[in-house]
């Protein structure tokens, strides 16, 4: 199995039959041995009877998994990469926006060395607020995240099997994948793909959905959040000093006396100063719950690519009496 095709599915009725006519065209012309595994995201609509009937017809190829009540996309996607059998992996949207006919793009970019390929969608089929947000969201990833990528909502993306392994040891709850594969990447690169508008149906995502999924991106990838506190808590606290500094140098220069100099302190410059301090211990705290929720996830610490060592001398040896214990 050379490919896997994951995509989730949710109220896509109207949109199926034509995703149906250009999908598997489009992937009978790679040559490959390919497999299509639909997520059904706890569709309402008839989608679920629509992929059983388009199992019915491409048995061969297809796979359909019904997921028992709406997850999401992200963790639908995850229902699907524990499924696939291929050595590669691509992701696409069941709404036709991710035109399938640009798999073979993403694929040919693999056959040079690369194991993650994200698509970048050139000219992007949406309203303006959503091709708005979605620049500054990439923006503030690109700052707070060790995550560099061009285009973190298209899902058109094509994954190795060493990361949808690491992927699929992930057990967090709420994700969003284009960035955990990235973190298990090695070599990875971009690519142009093309973006069309929704084939049929609406979009998926309220605005309440948009942003719970930009903070799984935002607190699944940094604890930036949790920390920046202690840095405007140092801030604030260090500025009250010195405007208390600056408040003595004018006194003493306006020629008071020893006496109130000594006792003074303004209430005002020692309020904030206070607050930084709490602030700081805010942001001290957030330290340590950053690093219990980095434990709590239980992501892979490391991949291993690749161990150079002779093989040890005694091994022929273990291998022929573990294989008798067994027996
Ligand atoms: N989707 C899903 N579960 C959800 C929301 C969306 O499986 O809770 C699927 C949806 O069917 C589509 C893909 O995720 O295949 C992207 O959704 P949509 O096109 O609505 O998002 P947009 O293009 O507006 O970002
Ligand atoms: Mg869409």
């Amino acid at each position: 199995m050379d490919l896997s095709v994951v995509i989730p599915v949710y109220n896509e009725e109207e949109g199926l039959p034509a995703l149906f006519e250009r999908l598997y065209p489009a992937l009978d012309a790679l040559k490959v041995g390919y497999e299509v595994i639909f997520v059904n995201d706890g569709s309402r609509d008839r989608s679920a009877a629509l992929l059983r009937e388009q199992f019915a017809r491409r048995p061969d190829v297809t796979r359909v998994v019904l997921l028992n009540g709406n997850f999401g996309q992200h963790l639908a996607i995850m229902a699907g990469f524990e499924r696939t059998r291929g050595e590669r992996v691509v992701t696409l949207d069941a709404d036709l926006q991710n035109p399938p006919e640009e798999i073979a793009r993403l694929l040919a970019k693999m056959d040079e060395g690369y194991d993650y390929v994200g698509g970048v969608r050139s000219e992007r089929h949406d309203n303006a607020f959503r091709r708005f947000g979605s620049r500054a969201m990439n923006r503030l990833r690109e700052r707070i995240t060790r995550i560099r990528m061009s285009d973190q909502g298209c899902m058109l993306r094509a994954y190795s099997r060493p990361i949808i392994d690491a992927i699929n040891a992930c057990r967090e709850v709420s994700t969003f994948i284009p960035a955990l594969a990235y973190t298990f990447a090695h070599r990875p690169t971009e690519v142009e793909v093309a973006h069309e508008s929704r084939a049929a149906g609406t979009s998926k995502y309220s605005v309440y959905k948009l942003i719970r999924l930009n903070f799984d991106l935002v607190t699944g990838f940094s604890v930036v959040p949790l920390q920046v506190f202690s840095l405007f808590g140092i801030g604030v606290s260090i500025v009250a000093v010195l405007v208390y500094l600056v408040v003595m140098v004018q006194r003493v220069l306006a020629g008071e006396p020893l006496d109130t100099l000594r006792t003074f302190w303004d209430r005002d410059i020692l309020q904030f100063f206070l607050i930084g301090i709490v602030l700081f211990g805010l942001g001290l705290v957030g330290e340590y719950v950053g690093r219990i929720y980095q434990q709590v996830r239980e992501r892979p610490r490391y991949l291993v690519q690749a161990v150079l060592e002779r093989e040890p001398e005694s091994s022929a040896w273990q291998k022929r009496s573990s294989s008798a214990t067994t027996t």
